[in-house]
């Protein structure tokens, strides 16, 4: 990529960073859209978060997104939450409106809006996980207008926290395959590349070709519960629809404009 006198800066931090797909669409964002501007990965251990922010407010960065671990402690470093942030209680973009930090979340919009065109059909939404993910999933439905959300993790003190706070219903995770749900969605690492690649976090006898199933995972882009999810007759969506659409959010934040989605993973799942 040639880089001719950036006029703006921006980035991501997290701990540890490794593959990160963010600088590859960001700064494919700019070029398409002929910006002057500059993507980086910065890794920023836990300890180090209050430095960087420090440097962050000094030095002219337009914007950061945020990721694991720092989504709920970068908050202390902010002016601002918007509405979306707070339903959520964590942020993953910072921008500047005039001197005012501001914290947002799209990952709200990267779980609803691969569900958008679907939604009409889904009454009964079934969430896997109690993490990070799973709040802003949790978000993302209800801006859906998804009548009836449950949730099942395995530690189950979780899934009745997050229940309450959002009035939703906890489903114990032995019986979570027990019903028949139109949506699933799994926000557990089960299925994720490594020692978890061959685990499904979904008991499959209820699901049929009535059901959609989004596993937030997109490493590998076909996991275990995909491709099974796909055996059954289920309509079956990457985690890949997740980060795109965070990110696709994220640059319309920055620069008021709009990716050319499809060119957009097209992209991406040319680098995966
Ligand atoms: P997190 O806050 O650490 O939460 C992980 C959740 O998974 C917890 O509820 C945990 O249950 C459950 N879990 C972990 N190991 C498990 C196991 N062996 N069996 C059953 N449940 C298990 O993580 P997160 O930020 O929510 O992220 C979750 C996953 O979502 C990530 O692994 C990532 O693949 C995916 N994700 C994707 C995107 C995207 O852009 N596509 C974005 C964010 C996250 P306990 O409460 O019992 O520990």
């Amino acid at each position: 990529m040639t880089i001719s006198k950036p006029e703006k800066l921006f980035g991501i931090i997290g701990f540890p960073l490794g593959h990160t797909m963010s600088p590859v669409l960001h700064n494919w964002g700019f070029a398409e859209q002929d910006i002057k501007a500059v993507y980086m990965a910065w890794p920023t251990e836990p300890e180090k978060l209050g430095d960087f922010m420090s440097a962050f407010k000094t030095l002219p960065i337009s914007g950061l997104s945020v990721t694991i671990p720092h989504k709920l402690s970068v908050m202390n470093h902010i002016d601002v939450l918007t509405d979306r942030a707070k339903a959520v209680g964590a942020v993953n973009t910072l921008y500047w409106d005039n001197d005012q930090l501001v914290g947002d979340n799209t990952d709200t919009a990267g779980c609803s809006e691969p569900l958008r065109p679907h939604c009409g059909k889904v009454n009964r939404a079934l969430l896997l996980g109690a993490g990070g993910a799973a709040r802003a999933a949790i978000v993302g439905l209800k801006s859906l207008n998804i009548k009836d959300i449950f949730i099942s993790n395995r530690t189950k003190s979780k899934a009745e926290s997050l229940a309450e706070e959002f009035d939703i219903t906890c489903v114990d995770w032995d019986a979570r395959g027990d019903e028949h749900y139109d949506l699933v969605i799994n926000s557990t690492p089960l299925g994720m590349s490594g020692d978890k690649q061959s685990l499904n976090p979904m008991i499959m006898d209820k699901l049929d070709q009535n059901t959609i199933v989004y596993d937030l995972v997109y490493n590998p882009l076909e996991t275990v519960l995909l491709k099974e999810a796909k055996s059954k007759g289920c309509k079956a969506i990457s985690g890949i629809e997740m980060f795109l659409h965070q990110g696709l959010a994220q640059f319309k934040i920055w620069t008021g404009r709009d990716l050319d989605e499809t060119k957009a993973r097209e992209m991406l799942l040319k680098h995966l």
